[in-house]
């Protein structure tokens, strides 16, 4: 197995809480590790070195950061990858007055549904390579623009191509051809048979216009009972009852969550359910951001993803998320970076990633900068100078 020592890297963001970091502005609460002058050994897949550049082993190979910063690779836990077509002059409407609405869905359902597997997959292959080059080394991809037994599993055949974390949204919105209780019958049933071999996750949109509590609860214990593990979009338009499900169930991930009543955010912090902002989203919509300050605060576990689709936020840049969730809704830089991260990883249950600790998978981001502040404080910036995805460069190192 070759090992690969990264060298001269000015400072490191591990996301591991056994290194002391530094006394100054850039973590006071020591919550992502940073390391100084550090040093990384890269053996074959994994990370089998951390610490400071003059105590750092010898390796086969040398690649010198030259006084840059490094990062864990982004683990981007919401997108909605597999689609055909864009609603660009929707997002125009909207940008001159017009409201965003949950049946903007079925525009991309017609147009998802008319491409081949073939074209499913460029466009999805091209969107995961677009992440890659700005970070992004692990994701979830969800279906739900196709909506028919047919279209629904093939879009999750799609998405396994490029992740493990598939998950089944049948449940996005009612096709414009059924009833909500024949659909609520189909995606339970005959939809969710052919899905769940394709899955790992089953979510459901719920929310005015979409889908209610109850059937939220009735399509998340059949997902449970095929094998399936249950996430959310809740609380994004209005104030409901999503969140308080997904904590009472003790869902690992409730995501949006911009609508939140205290009794969401207690029952939050009580279940340990993390919340997954999107602010890409209310950057894309003119919505109000949701308050993660007052989530943090009330010791709620929060998570930042960029929930790329053609609809209502068509990034997929978690930079761009990063620097939103700073200046806009009042996250520390660290506790942002940490959110995009180790937090990502967190809800999606996964503990191979978003840390940079022996034993961890590969995945590192060398940025064009001193430090990981400037993904805040130079928003709009491309600042990925290299990626390391499981060992293997995949992003230009300069
Ligand atoms: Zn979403």
């Amino acid at each position: 197995m070759t090992s690969v020592l990264i060298t001269g890297i000015r400072e490191l963001a591990t996301n591991d809480a056994t290194h002391p970091g530094p006394d100054d502005h850039r973590d006071p609460t020591g919550l992502l590790g940073l390391v100084d002058n550090a040093a990384v050994v890269l053996e074959g897949s994994t990370i089998a070195w951390v610490g400071p550049a003059s105590s750092a082993p010898a390796a086969d190979t040398v690649y010198d950061a030259g006084g840059r910063a490094v990062i864990p690779g982004y683990v981007d836990s919401h997108s909605h990858l597999v689609f055909s077509g864009d609603r660009a002059q929707e997002f125009a409407a909207r940008m001159t007055g017009e409201p965003y609405s949950a049946g903007g869905i079925r525009t991309t359902v017609a147009d998802t549904r008319a491409a081949s597997d073939e074209q499913l997959m460029s466009h999805v292959a091209r969107l995961v390579a677009e992440m890659r080059a700005q970070g992004t080394t692990s994701l979830e991809i969800k279906s739900g623009y196709g909506l028919t037994v047919h279209d629904e599993a093939r879009s999750l055949a799609v998405a396994r191509h490029f992740t493990e974390d598939t998950t089944f949204l049948g449940a996005h919105v009612v096709p414009a051809d059924t009833t909500p209780e024949d659909y609520v019958d189909l995606v339970t049933g005959p939809m969710l048979t052919a899905a769940a071999p394709h899955a790992r996750w089953i979510d459901v949109f719920c929310e005015d216009g979409a889908f209610d509590v109850d059937q939220a609860r009735a399509i998340l214990a059949a997902g449970t009972d095929n094998g399936l593990r249950g996430r959310l979009h809740a609380n994004q338009l209005t104030y409901g009852a999503g969140v308080q499900l997904a904590a009472e169930l003790g869902l690992v991930a409730v995501d949006h969550c911009t609508y939140l009543a205290d009794d969401d955010v207690s029952a939050l912090a009580d279940s340990g359910t993390i919340a997954t902002l999107l602010p890409g989203v209310e950057f894309s919509t003119r919505h109000p951001y949701p308050d993660a300050r007052a989530l943090i605060d009330a010791g709620v576990r929060v998570a930042i993803a960029s929930d790329c689709n053609p609809g209502s936020c068509f990034t997929s840049s978690m930079a761009l998320c990063i620097a939103l969730a700073v200046r806009e809704m009042r996250m520390s830089p660290a506790e942002a970076l940490h959110a995009a991260t180790a937090m990502g990883a967190a809800a999606l249950d996964r503990d191979d990633v978003g840390v940079i600790a022996p034993g961890k998978r590969a995945d590192l981001v060398l940025l064009d900068a001193p430090s990981y502040l400037h993904l805040a404080y130079r928003p709009g910036v491309p600042l990925v100078a290299g990626v390391w995805q499981g060992g293997r460069p995949v992003a230009p190192l300069v």
